[in-house]
């Protein structure tokens, strides 16, 4: 199955549509926008950061109330929430909360496993890489998801809500599956450029994989980065792969673009001159491929 050809030009129509891209209006509709004003306490940012991702599901306005509404019942403070806020008065502001098939109940578990994870531990940096030096980015990611599980916890902490573990999908037990929110959790702690923290030193940018959400897979598959149509661990390292070729150092550099294009409208999924008219990357692109006004 090969992929569509892009021009060689891509490179320089990726950072054609990354210089132009406007920043700040798509920060507004990402769920790290409600992580970054919270970064000078790195604890209670990655806390946020875990429970943003978790949250990461359907459309952007959906997404943005659901986090929000989890920031008030924390008061704002990710780390207090996990770590100190009572625990009966944490299960009843959670009563009622719901976002997608996301209950409350598996919320409160996730801040109790949060909770004792960072009684012991400083970042979950650190399981991370006990997993990235045995399997790779794979490998802590899994280690990520077998944490936030809390499977080693259950005798301590009772078991887990109904659905809780499917939460957190393991890219070495479930290869169909693109793992994108933990996978857009790790780019949040890594990645140093704007719009991510960069609150984990430890991991290089270089190592990082593409979350491979629909927006991102669909302009992927159609600039000729994957020749996958369905998204899954191997299409993340396909689409990685080829970004990488362009950016050793940083190759997903290009993925909040990317995302937020598809999220924006500004890219219409068929062939739309007047909303294609401006896009740098119709020249790549599988629905103009042979067509005129890819030129
Ligand atoms: S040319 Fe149109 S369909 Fe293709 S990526 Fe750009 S905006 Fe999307």
């Amino acid at each position: 199955m090969a992929a569509h050809r892009p021009t060689p030009q891509l490179p320089e129509h990726l950072e054609a549509l990354y210089r132009a891209f406007p920043f700040d209006r798509s920060l507004a509709e990402d769920p790290i926008s409600a992580v970054r004003p919270l970064a000078r306490d790195p604890r209670s940012a990655e806390a946020a950061a875990v429970f943003a991702a978790l949250l990461a599901i359907g459309n952007t306005t959906a997404i943005r109330g659901a986090v929000g509404h989890l920031g008030e019942i924390a008061d704002g403070d990710f780390g207090g929430f996990v770590s100190r806020m009572a625990p009966a008065e944490r299960r009843r502001r959670l009563r009622s909360f719901r976002h997608r098939w996301i209950r409350g109940d598996q919320v409160d578990y996730l801040a109790r496993v949060l909770g004792a994870y960072y009684a012991a531990h400083s970042s979950l940096e650190e399981t991370f890489l006990d997993g990235y030096v045995a399997h790779g980015f794979a490998g802590g990611i899994d280690a990520l998801a077998q944490t936030l599980r809390g499977t080693t916890l259950r005798r301590r902490l009772g078991p887990a809500p109904r659905g809780y573990t499917a939460l957190f999908p393991s890219p070495l037990e479930m290869p169909r599956s693109p793992c994108k929110r933990l996978t857009l959790f790790v780019r949040w702690m890594v990645r140093d450029r704007y719009p991510d923290l960069g609150l984990w030193h430890r991991v290089p940018a270089g190592e990082l994989r593409v979350p491979l959400d629909l927006h991102v897979h669909w302009i992927a598959y159609h600039i000729g980065l994957t020749a996958r149509k369905s998204r899954s661990w191997a299409a993340v390292e396909e689409v990685t792969e080829a970004l990488r070729r362009i950016d050793p150092l940083d190759p997903i550099r290009y993925d909040f673009v990317l995302c937020h294009t598809g999220i924006s409208g500004d890219c219409p999924k068929e062939r739309d001159l007047a909303v294609c008219g401006p896009c740098t990357l119709r020249p790549d692109c599988l629905m103009w491929r042979g067509r005129s006004g890819a030129t």
